[in-house]
């Protein structure tokens, strides 16, 4: 047998082939292979979480690249090892490149409106989105049918929909790349519409146009046409022709169809002639699985009487889990040790605490008085930095934490363009990501709320 190191070199550059950057990335670092004994590789992995994964997710694929390199191999095993013992990765060119190129948020597909992040390999099942997974499942099987079209889910923010809804999406281009994949939200959806029509008749039919050349066509977050009698009148023509022809139509929402309000009533009936499933708030070992699974992403594994304790703290949503989870890995590294639990217990407060309801006025006066500037300078022009990124602030949160459309916050800051909005949200999100300063900021913030 060729020497261990060079074999699985070998096998990571044909993995790294098959399995998304980002997942490559991910579950494959950190592993080296410890021994062989009689055909049996045993490969080293940083922890439970990650030997788990690679058996449940990878091991075929792991097993027949081996297989592919040397036939004498008959199985895999998996074993957890320390950093210490595990030989961190010798780095062969293939892994290298990975890591130069980091989960990229911000990719998005332009012409399916897809973000690759949202896979289902990084999709974690548990009795609160067993079934509406279970039937995502059932649709990537039998696109377009009857009795799953449309598929609707609902559910409160941050559980997942959109996760879910742009993994079916991603699954479907994956392996089908004949068919036509559209993903976007219905905010886009009603802006384009608006835009088509002011720009008149041809512009209208180029729109009517593309909408119907879909497969497949998700809209997420459709409780945003509510009140939107006319963007509602065209998505109902597009939906029936779409219907009608089997293509799969896939819709998210906060609430059940029924209970939006000022929704056409012909829509409603629509969606509930297909298939309607919700995701409820994760229960504790769910949201023991979830915080698992995100520090592995993050490369950072807090000890479990930590994970332990964030679980049974938060019962909200998994953004909060992943958010909270972020903070707490930034602050350990600035610390350069693990937190304390006296000191994680101010930062779950923070969260926990019950939002007051609060008016965008008032939220602008929040962050300006935090950023001490004046009030009015935010709603104004002025592109000065010391108001630029408290006015970012206020729309990531806005958008954030109270659920407010791109468009509303644009008009209510000052009548800016939906477009600035998003910018803003998108760009505060990113920051916060490499800037602790920032993210510090944000949380005290939340904590005024
Ligand atoms: P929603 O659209 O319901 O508001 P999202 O899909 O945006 O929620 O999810 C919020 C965050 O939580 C995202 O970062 C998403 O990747 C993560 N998330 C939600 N559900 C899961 C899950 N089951 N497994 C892994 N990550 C999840
Ligand atoms: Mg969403």
């Amino acid at each position: 047998m060729v020497d261990h190191e060079q074999l699985w070199e070998k096998a990571l550059t044909e993995l790294g082939n098959e399995i998304s950057r980002a997942n490559f990335s991910t579950w494959i670092k950190n592993t080296t292979i410890l021994k062989e004994e009689e055909g049996i590789i045993f490969l080293g992995v940083p922890n439970e979480f990650v030997k788990d994964w690679l058996q449940n997710k990878f091991h075929k694929m792991i097993l027949r690249s081996l297989r592919n390199l040397d036939d004498r191999i008959r199985g895999v095993e998996y074993v957890v090892s320390k950093i210490e013992d595990t030989k961190v990765h010798s780095a062969p060119k293939v892994v290298q490149q990975n890591t130069e190129l980091p989960l990229d948020e911000l990719y998005v597909n332009r012409e399916t409106g897809l973000n690759s992040r949202y896979s289902f390999d990084n999709f974690v099942i548990g009795s609160f989105n067993e079934l509406a997974y279970t039937a995502a499942q059932t649709i990537l099987k039998k696109i377009g049918t009857n009795v799953y079209n449309p598929f609707f889910i609902y559910g409160g923010t941050g559980l997942g929909k959109t996760h879910l809804i742009q993994a079916v999406g991603n699954e479907i281009h994956k392996k089908y790349s004949n068919r036509k994949v559209l993903y976007i939200t219905s905010e886009r959806f009603s802006v384009d519409y608006l835009n088509s029509v002011s720009q008149g008749i041809k512009a209208m039919v180029i729109f009517k146009a593309k909408y119907r050349q879909y497969d497949i066509l998700i809209m997420d977050d459709i409780q945003f046409l509510s009140n939107k009698e006319k963007t509602q009148e065209e998505l109902f023509h597009i939906f029936n022709e779409l219907y009608n022809n089997n293509k799969q139509i896939i819709f998210s929402s906060d609430k059940h169809p029924n209970y939006i309000p000022a929704l056409e009533e012909r829509l409603k009936s629509r969606f509930n002639a297909g298939m309607i499933v919700d995701i409820q708030e994760p229960e504790y070992e769910s949201r023991v699985a979830l915080l698992h699974a995100k520090s592995v992403i993050q490369r950072f594994f807090p000890p479990e009487e930590i994970i332990n304790y964030l679980a049974s703290s938060i019962h909200g949503n998994v953004r909060e889990l992943e958010g909270l989870l972020t903070g707490i890995i930034c602050q350990s590294q600035l610390k350069k040790r693990n937190l304390t639990l006296n000191e994680i217990k101010p930062l779950i407060s923070n969260i926990v605490k019950p939002k007051k309801l609060l008016s965008v006025k008032e939220i602008v006066k929040i962050v300006s008085d935090f950023y001490n500037i004046e009030e009015d300078s935010v709603y104004e022009k002025t592109r000065r930095k010391e108001v630029l990124r408290p006015r970012q602030v206020t729309m990531y949160l806005l958008r954030e934490d109270f659920n407010i459309s791109y468009p509303t916050i644009g008009q209510k800051l000052g009548g800016r363009d939906h477009t600035t909005a998003m910018h803003s949200y998108e760009k505060i999100k990113t920051d916060m990501k490499t800037d602790p300063v920032l993210l510090q900021e944000i949380e005290q913030l939340r904590a005024m709320f």
